[in-house]
């Protein structure tokens, strides 16, 4: 076999700057030791999210270039609309300037105060919205994810028993049920074709929408073909509309797979949800043919979702993505098995076992990869997916301390990962040193973005005396 190359050359390049370890160590206090915090520019490596941050095509700026700014009817919606549904098949689009928007409306429009909204693990913001409204965000996720180490094809997979029960005990309270594709929340892993479909039958028999969060639906249709018996040799593109014949809407932030910088959409297959979703959607975000967006960005999400569906575009993504996890399993480190579609999620509390969950060891390791090498990662633990307790203030912990390397779609080569490779490897030998954070100041939701973090001092030699001795 050949090595897979990236199935591009480059045409624009943006240089990037190498800092000094100070530099580095006088950004982390100035920005309160919170990456979000961090000016890009002294950045060197920027694995905080493949969203929005992908390079686009000669086409897609290409396309840009005839965008129809019209306030309404302009051309540029209509073209976007028949790619929207020509992919995902539903009836009603709308177009909303980030998936978080489409979240809201959706929310605002269906959830009501003692409502419960099953999901196999919701994002960040999709459980924000949905509490915003007042109802509970409850992720079941397969029992077989729990499991880091073991590689299972469909971790990503919802637990159709749970579901199943839940749709019967709360039978009146559910207003959607959402299946992320893929589960970004539980280490980017995909759902298979089977559990969107039984996870389908359950809702349709109790007459509960079935919604998917679309934002990977293109790598989620690659792992089908990689992974699923039947699905070989359908194309991307085949699978895809097979997923979201089972749903009667979803949500989608064409900053993921729709290989866009900005942009996402709301659909539904019911004509009086998009109605009053229309009428919202006017006082926050826009027209019913702009949504927030401008023409040439939905110029750039319609062409984008066709070339997110290229199967050498997404060979090369999920190889270039395992290249960087199987470097760093072989070098020891615990990653969640197998590697997952857009990211390389490092079990900190594995690696850094000598840190309290307490002390939220993936922030620490997040903080010592910028320290070290430039890199900025993200914590997905208990700082992002953990909370207070309303009343008590104690900490409730996320289920699991992770950091992930998100791998912006199309931007870094082969070297630049090897990069990474080497910080990791030299982090993973030196891990004893790195001691834990403690929050100073957070805000009530989303704490993630702008909390402050103080590093606990730990010396390395207490550390080391508490390990057991070699033998
Ligand atoms: C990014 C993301 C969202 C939110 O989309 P934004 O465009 O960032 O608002 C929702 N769900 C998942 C799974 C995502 O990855």
């Amino acid at each position: 076999m050949p090595v897979i190359i990236e199935p591009f050359r480059i045409k624009m390049v943006e240089p990037i700057r190498m800092t000094t370890r100070a530099e580095r160590e006088a950004a982390l206090q100035k920005a309160g030791n919170n990456l979000f915090a961090v000016p890009a520019e002294a950045i060197l490596i920027d694995l905080l999210t493949d969203s929005g941050t992908g390079a686009m095509s000669a086409r897609q700026w290409a396309a840009m270039m005839v965008g129809d700014e019209s306030y309404a009817g302009g051309a540029s919606f209509w073209r976007f609309e028949e790619a929207v549904k020509d992919i995902f098949g539903f009836e009603r689009v709308i177009p909303t300037h980030q998936g978080r928007a489409a979240e809201r409306i959706l929310a605002s429009t269906l959830c009501r105060p003692g409502h419960v909204v099953p999901n196999n693990t919701h994002f960040d913001t999709t459980r924000a919205n949905i509490e915003a409204a007042g109802a509970t965000a409850l992720d079941l996720p397969c029992t077989e994810s729990a499991d880091l180490q073991q590689p299972f094809l469909f971790k990503g997979n919802i637990d159709l028993e749970t579901l199943a029960r839940v749709l019967v005990e709360q039978a009146g309270n559910v207003p959607f049920v959402m299946v992320t594709v893929t589960n970004n929340g539980g280490g980017g892993q995909p759902v298979s074709m089977e559990n969107i479909r039984h996870a389908s039958q359950l809702c349709r028999g109790q007459g509960v929408p079935f919604y998917l969060d679309a934002c990977r639906f293109a790598e989620n249709a690659f792992f089908i073909k990689r992974r699923e018996p039947g699905y070989e040799d359908l194309s991307l593109i085949d699978i895809a509309r097979e997923m979201f014949s089972y749903a009667d809407g979803c949500t989608m932030s064409a900053k993921k797979d729709g290989m866009a910088n900005i942009g996402g959409f709301l659909c539904t297959n019911d004509r009086e949800v998009a109605r009053q979703e229309e009428e919202l959607l006017i006082l926050t975000e826009g027209f019913p043919t702009y949504g927030g967006l401008a023409g040439r960005d939905l110029e750039a999400i319609s062409v984008g979702l066709y070339e997110a569906l290229d199967l050498d575009y997404q060979t090369y993504r999920h190889a270039s993505t395992r290249y960087l996890g199987d470097h760093l399993a072989e070098g020891g480190v615990p990653i969640i098995q197998p590697p997952g579609g857009h990211a390389i999620y490092i079990d900190a509390a594995a690696m850094l076992a000598h840190i309290p969950r307490g002390q939220f060891p993936g922030q620490a390791l997040a903080l010592e990869l910028f320290r070290r090498g430039g890199i900025r990662s993200v914590e997905t633990g208990s700082v992002m997916f953990g909370s207070r307790h309303p009343d008590t203030g104690e900490e409730i912990p996320a289920r699991h301390e992770l950091l992930r390397l998100a791998i912006p779609r199309r931007v870094y080569t082969q070297s630049q990962i090897d990069y990474v490779v080497e910080v990791v490897l030299d982090t993973f030998a030196d891990r004893h040193r790195i001691s834990g954070v403690r929050i100073v100041e957070q805000p009530r939701r989303l704490r993630h973005f702008s909390a402050v973090f103080e590093i606990l001092n730990h010396p390395a030699e207490v550390i080391l005396e508490s390990l057991p001795a070699a033998t």
